[in-house]
């Protein structure tokens, strides 16, 4: 998407112009629509979940992996465009939420992972519901020490640099982040450099 159109949505839902220079955020690229992967369906309502095609099978490993252990990992949202983006804050903010309480939890168009088709939210059997308390989930526990080892970084831990939202259910498959972090089944959490849900 050109930058131009970019500065002109942002405007248009009231995003201040140096909302990713004063947040350390970059804009990403849209996945190419044509080339993303099913990985299943929401378990709420039963939207598909698409991922770009390493990250898709990066995904797959994981899961099963996670299953063999008797985890269950639930796909709950994957690629998201940045006119979809662009609709659930337009949603929000018609239901009288305020701006800034919108981007804590929802990136600006154009600055979501989800539009680079390598992240994913993540649940679990007894937790679908994008909200901290995954974060207490044997789910959570499991992605934890393993994740790394299949490219996963969670991207916005607690007190992250962005002034960010913790967000223990949002994964990017980001191997070369996880790279050498990865060690004996445990993972270091890098610090996290890019945008939220
Ligand atoms: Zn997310």
């Amino acid at each position: 998407m050109a930058t131009a159109h970019l500065a002109e949505l942002h405007r248009s839902l009231g995003i201040p112009a140096d909302y990713g220079a004063a947040r350390h955020l970059r804009p990403f690229r849209e996945a190419d629509t044509d080339r993303l992967i099913l990985v299943g369906h929401d378990p709420t309502e039963g939207k598909p979940v698409r991922l770009a095609p390493r990250a898709a099978a990066a995904w797959r490993r994981m899961r099963d992996a996670a299953a063999a252990d008797r985890i269950t990992l639930l796909p709950l949202s994957g690629f998201r465009s940045v006119r979809r983006q662009t609709l659930l804050i337009r949603r929000k903010l018609a239901a009288g939420r305020p701006l800034d309480d919108i981007l804590r939890y929802v990136a600006a168009p154009g600055f979501s992972e989800h539009h680079t088709g390598r992240a994913i939210d993540i649940g679990t059997s007894e937790d679908v519901s994008v909200e901290e308390s995954f974060a207490r989930t044997a789910a959570f526990r499991w992605l934890r020490r393993r994740a790394g080892a299949f490219g996963f970084t969670m991207t916005y831990p607690r007190r992250n640099t962005h002034g960010i939202g913790y967000e223990p259910w949002h994964w990017c498959w980001r191997p070369e982040t996880t790279r050498g972090h990865a060690r004996a089944g445990r993972t270091r959490m890098p610090t996290p450099t890019l945008a939220p849900t």
